[in-house]
């Protein structure tokens, strides 16, 4: 635990909020692209301490919250099928699909599991052979070398009843997408450590060069944040427009290359729609053909069905960065944890559901700052 406090420290919190205010001359604003620093961000105030001017907005690096309502609906639609076992992590079994979601499903008497991790899926398709048993593998970067392993060793060993519905995606060319926007309006990212320290940092490189903007590598602990956002605003203050590492206990900027190898041997990249984004060219992992045995789109030839997001549901601008939750009319009363109308209220991750659960009202309502 001193490990963790070591990075909680409200006073050292205190100097670097102190120098953020000597660094910033005119108002600058950032994107956390990670749902896990988006909590950290509110969970802990740390835009509250942020000079007047800097501003923060949260970015789509919530798995659970872009993950697709016609691939939920798929899964869903599988977890029907009689003689299978759908397995996913908890998150994901409270994301409605278009009509229902797989809780649902579940209490309906289908066979829905959770896993904690996607070997366990492997492992109950051995113990299960005359069953079907369907991982449903969403994510980014970080989860994508244990899902991949997973079918890696579900090939190797002829576990021929286990598939994955993949729905991998990749955060540089969401970066991409969203520079590319004409409504973009950040001018440096905080990138997810974690993510980092799958894939290390050189896909960064070309886009700090060639969108002019600092990204800088971050952790997850409040004073990760805080030093992540002081590195931003000094590039930005001093014009330069480079890739930092604020995460180097964890990242190096080549990355964990068993893991992007076993990845490179299972995947492939591939279009991918993003929930509320749209689709993103090459921003997607999906099976290659040499795995198709165990591609459960392919095996169970799920079509794509009409799919209904609420309307009222505002969560694709809040990943943009575009809204935050308090924008939305029906935060906290029509839409809550219990009972969610969009993916970002469901998820842990999500930008709504750090809301609901650390702030409830606007800051003007708090009377407080940012
Ligand atoms: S509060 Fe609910 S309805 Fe509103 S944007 Fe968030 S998830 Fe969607």
């Amino acid at each position: 635990m001193r490990f963790m406090d070591e990075y909680r420290d409200a006073g050292a919190a205190r100097e670097y909020a102190a120098a953020l205010a000597r660094t910033v001359t005119r108002p600058w604003t950032l994107m956390e692209v990670c749902g896990g620093q988006t909590h950290a961000i509110v969970k802990f105030g740390i835009d509250t301490l942020l000079p007047e001017g800097v501003t923060l907005l949260h970015g789509p690096g919530c798995p659970v919250c872009v993950t697709p309502l016609e691939v939920i609906d798929r899964a869903i639609a599988i977890a029907e099928m009689p003689g299978v076992i759908l397995c996913s992590f908890g998150d994901m079994l409270r994301v409605p699909g278009s009509h229902q979601d797989l809780l649902s499903v579940k209490a309906g008497g289908g066979d829905v599991r959770i896993v904690y991790s996607p070997l366990d899926a492997v492992k109950l398709a051995r113990e299960n052979p005359e069953r079907e048993v369907v991982f449903f593998g969403v994510g980014f970067e970080t989860t994508a070398p244990a899902n991949a392993m997973a079918v890696y060793q579900a090939a190797r060993e002829g576990v021929a009843n286990f598939s994955m519905l993949a729905s991998h995606v990749l955060v540089p060319p969401a970066i991409e997408a969203l520079l590319a926007s004409p409504t973009c309006r950040i001018q440096a990212f905080l990138a997810a450590g974690h993510v980092c320290t799958v894939m290390g940092y050189t896909e960064y490189e070309p886009l700090a060069r060639k969108h002019q903007v600092p990204i800088v590598v971050t952790g997850f602990e409040p004073l990760d944040v805080l030093q992540g956002v002081l590195m931003c605003v000094r590039q930005l203050e001093e014009g330069r427009a480079e890739v930092e590492n604020q995460y180097a206990r964890s990242v190096r900027r080549e990355g964990n290359a068993p893991a992007r190898e076993l990845m490179r041997e299972v995947f492939e990249i591939v279009p991918r729609k993003w929930r509320g984004v749209g689709e993103i060219p090459r921003s997607g992992l999906g099976l290659r053909a040499a795995y198709r045995a165990h591609d459960a789109e392919h095996r169970f030839g799920v079509a794509a069905t009409e799919v209904a997001e609420p309307e009222e549901c505002i969560s694709g601008l809040v990943l943009q960065g575009l809204k935050t939750p308090h924008e939305c009319p029906a935060f906290g009363t029509r839409c809550t944890p219990e009972k969610p109308l969009g993916a970002t209220m469901v998820s842990s991750e999500g930008a709504c559901a750090a809301y609901h659960r650390y702030r409830r009202q606007p800051a003007a309502a708090r009377g407080g700052g940012s």
